[in-house]
């Protein structure tokens, strides 16, 4: 197989990872998405009628370092689209809490998708 010498080393999963043990299918999840790219799961504790993270394959651990493979990212914010397509409006809030003092308490970096908002009165708050 030709190696790409741009392209950044596939980072190895964690095996301390909650993310990679559902993108490895080993943790339960009730999933949305999958593909050979990132994998979408909804929220254990939904903040939104729909609220669903969206994840790279390769454990990363926030956006910053996602940002080195650029084409995932895309493809991670195309994704959260199509979610929010298909589960609500169109219409949606992406989040990615990047750092423990941001809140960030899962380090897999992760998008969460907001969506169907303007049916209810609730608040998303802190995520
Ligand atoms: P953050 O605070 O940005 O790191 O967000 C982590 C999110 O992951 C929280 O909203 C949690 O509710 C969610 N979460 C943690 N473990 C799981 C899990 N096993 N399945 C689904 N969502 C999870
Ligand atoms: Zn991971």
């Amino acid at each position: 197989m030709t190696q790409d010498a741009s392209a950044p080393a596939a980072p190895a999963a964690d095996p301390d990872c909650v993310f990679c043990g559902i993108v490895a299918g080993t943790v339960p999840a009730d999933l949305v998405h999958a593909d050979d790219t990132v994998v979408a799961f909804r929220d254990l504790a939904p903040k939104a009628p729909v609220h669903v993270l969206v994840v790279p394959r390769e454990h990363r651990r926030d956006v910053r370092e996602l940002a080195a493979v650029p084409e995932t990212l895309a493809h991670l914010v195309d994704v959260a689209g199509q979610i929010a397509a298909d589960l609500a409006d169109g219409d949606f809030r992406l989040v990615f809490n990047t750092g423990e003092n941001a809140g960030q308490t899962v380090l897999h970096v992760h998008a969460h998708v907001l969506a169907g908002i303007a049916q209810t009165e609730s608040d998303t708050g802190e995520l």
